[in-house]
């Protein structure tokens, strides 16, 4: 399949699951809950925090944040290279999965602040979900 028209994401059995790169040596569709990304950022906090340790809490979160806004910044100029409204050199090298890894990096920077913050990830989720729901009186439109 060429990069281009190669999917964000798949599906399996109606469920969205994990993309990667044809050529990587991991399975191409792996299911992952919230709760496993959580546990896998868990492990990579801990070293990220053993790695460059910082006094406390409060610089972690700011470090944490900021690298939210360096990776978003990163996927906004993937996404304006994909748009052409770049560097001829950067529009020549672009890649789709430019932008699935920026995109990714963006998640986990999300949720290394949330472990950061002890967020429960599942069940601020859940909550937004419902509350979308709500405010839109979406399964009330759905029925009609
Ligand atoms: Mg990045």
């Amino acid at each position: 399949m060429s990069d281009q028209n190669r999917p964000l994401t798949q599906t399996v059995d109606g469920q969205a699951v994990a993309t990667v790169a044809d050529d990587h040596s991991v399975p191409t569709t792996v299911s992952m809950s919230i709760k496993d990304l959580v546990a896998s950022y868990t492990t990579i906090s801990n070293y990220l925090n053993s790695r460059w340790p910082l006094p406390d809490g409060n610089q972690r979160t700011f470090a944490r944040t900021m690298k939210i806004m360096e990776e978003l910044g990163e996927l906004s100029d993937e996404i304006l290279t994909s748009m052409n409204l770049s560097r001829d050199s950067k529009i020549a090298k672009f890649s789709r999965e430019n932008i699935e890894d920026e995109f990714a990096d963006v998640m986990a920077c999300i949720l290394l602040l949330g472990i950061e913050l002890k967020i429960d990830v599942e069940a601020v989720m859940r909550r937004k979900i419902q509350f979308t729901h709500e405010r839109y009186d979406m399964d009330k439109s759905q029925k009609n």
